[in-house]
């Protein structure tokens, strides 16, 4: 590595230390508590592989629970008019994402689909919709929970007519644990306005949000 990429990263690590900090994250607390998990499981914090886990895992925390110091307004009330005489369905489909289950701090990790019916033509550009779903996964999360949050915060923000939100991921709290067959995944879904009323409309959403492309 050049001396140049050197400076750099060490630049990155301090605004990293910055921003986690300017975000309310208290890192040496997390470290504090990650050193005592360490001595609590029977291992020594101060060997070599795990001297610098505790600064590590606070920084990747501040990181992975980003979201809870966000507001997905700030990312949809930038919505632009679409000219057009009717409002069509808009569809964002294969949205990735990774959460922390809120009951085991594990990661759970899919694909978010969402299908909006616009009112007047407002719609928003579609990595608004991408930072959305951040901004909810970002956070101790229940995949219930995260699906409802992305729909609610379509229907409000938006102001859509309609809403449809599926959320298909995986759990490596039950996969690791031993208690799920391998590939099984979670579905939930989400609707408002329109698709929670309208029951034709709600399986088109679905039909339209099926899963594709693979097997
Ligand atoms: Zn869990």
């Amino acid at each position: 590595m050049s001396p140049l990429a050197l400076v750099r990263k060490t630049d990155d690590v301090e605004s990293t230390h910055e921003d986690a900090a300017e975000a309310g994250f208290d890192l040496p607390r997390i470290e504090r508590a990650v050193r005592e998990i360490l001595f609590a499981v029977g291992e020594n914090p101060d060997r070599d592989g795990l001297r610098d886990t505790p600064r590590r895992v606070a920084r990747a925390y501040a990181e992975l629970l980003g979201g809870l110091r966000q507001d997905a307004e700030t990312h949809l009330r930038r919505v632009f008019e679409h000219r057009s005489d009717r409002d069509d369905l808009v569809l964002v489909r294969d949205i990735e994402f990774s959460s922390m289950c809120e009951h085991h701090l594990l990661p759970f990790y899919g694909t978010v689909d969402v299908a909006y019916l616009p009112d007047k033509g407002q719609v928003v550009g579609l990595s608004k919709i991408a930072r959305t779903v951040d901004v909810f996964a970002k956070r101790p999360q229940l995949q219930e929970r995260l699906t409802a949050d992305i729909a609610d915060a379509i229907a409000g923000h938006l102001q859509a007519r309609g809403v449809a939100v599926v959320v298909r991921a995986e759990h490596l709290c039950l996969r690791m644990r031993g208690a799920s067959k391998r590939g099984a995944d979670m579905v939930t879904t989400g609707f408002r306005g329109e698709f929670d009323r309208n029951r034709a409309l709600r399986s088109e959403a679905l039909s339209l949000l099926r899963p594709h492309g693979g097997a």
